[in-house]
């Protein structure tokens, strides 16, 4: 089957791999119908996450389920079926508290050995473990760009907010409109946020955010802490959610938060940065980290998505064939597009 595989920084290219099988009583093989291209595969493609040469690389995607094991009872043979971007073992300390993100057996797909040596989804086919955990069957009628979402980055931003528990009338922050940043605007006002301003210096980010219902602030250009103070009698908001990843964006987070409220860290931090915990322990912030639980969300997400609460269907801009992923990544990588979705 081809796969597409990490060579080198800067370097992917599709070559033939052999077709997976189940091995483990829980595993499936799924034939992939759609899969993405997401930020965290820029991270591999730039080699600030190091990968084996030859690993498939890909952990986003929608297919049918081509073979399960005996022990698999959530989906069958011939399901169409999402995939969430890891899977969990369902019996650890963490996996028992409903922590699956924590996992002490968790494996991301197309991350090589750091993370699992789990081979990646931009494929003909990919290997699934724990298929009950890790993978769902698409809602009828449900498009596979929008289902790919469920497991990766609709999850990301849905978990930025729930874990800020937010509520009905609440007013919200989101400081970088990527996708993350604009599934955040979605799960929020989704979760009742009676306002939701959107941050960013790219113009049409902050229009996008803007036809989901939020206000759009430029980053530079216009006066976020004015516009947070605008719409919450100076209070600032109940919570932010940084989906940037930077120390002026968390910093920027928590100004714009309110006193006790919550900013929410999505973006990913592998650095140590410095933090005004001065302004975090007087304003008494929560702050929530860490990347997202997506093996509990998927199912209130995919609900949402079926109910047409959240939709992240208009941030797919381009469609691609798998042989053509050399040009999809060095077009991802001009930031030419806010997501690509791969067909075999
Ligand atoms: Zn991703
Ligand atoms: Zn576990």
């Amino acid at each position: 089957m081809r796969a597409v595989t990490f060579q080198a920084p800067g370097e992917v290219r599709l070559d033939e791999r052999p077709e997976p099988e189940p091995i483990a009583g829980d595993d499936a093989v799924v034939a992939v119908e759609a899969t993405g291209i997401c930020g965290s595969d820029l991270h591999i493609y730039h080699g600030r996450v190091e990968l084996e040469p030859g690993f498939t690389i890909g952990h986003e995607f929608v297919g049918t389920v081509l073979a399960a094991g005996d022990a698999v009872t959530r989906v069958s043979e011939g399901d169409r079926v999402l995939g969430c971007y890891c899977s969990a073992c369902g019996q650890c300390f963490f996996c028992r508290r409903g922590d699956f993100h924590k996992c002490d057996e968790g494996r991301v797909f197309g991350h090589g050995a750091t993370l699992g040596s789990l081979q990646g989804a931009q494929a003909e086919q990919v290997l699934v473990p724990h298929a009950d955990l890790t993978l769902r069957r698409v809602p009828e009628g449900m498009s596979s760009d929008a289902a790919l979402f469920a497991g990766d980055v609709m999850g990301t931003g849905y978990h930025a907010v729930a874990e800020t528990g937010i509520g009905e009338g609440d007013s919200a922050a989101v400081v970088g409109l990527g996708p993350v940043g604009l599934c955040a605007v979605q799960a929020a006002l989704a979760a009742g946020a009676a306002e939701v301003i959107a941050i960013d210096t790219v113009e049409d980010r902050l229009k996008m955010a803007e036809s989901f219902g939020a206000t759009p602030v430029h980053l530079t250009d216009g006066d976020p802490r004015a516009a947070v103070k605008g719409a919450t009698e100076g209070r600032g908001v109940d919570v932010c959610v940084d989906a940037v990843g930077h120390a002026d964006a968390l910093d920027l987070a928590a100004r714009l938060t309110r006193k006790a409220g919550t900013v929410s860290a999505i973006g990913v931090y592998a650095e140590k940065i410095q933090v005004h915990m001065g302004i975090i322990w007087i304003k008494a912030l929560t702050l929530k980290t860490g990347h997202a639980n997506v093996i509990r969300h998927v199912d209130p997400v995919l609900e949402l998505m079926e109910a047409g609460k959240l939709d992240p269907t208009p941030l797919v801009t381009h469609h691609m064939k798998l042989d053509e992923a050399p040009e999809a990544y060095a077009l991802y990588d001009r930031r030419e597009a806010l997501k690509i979705v791969l067909t075999p």
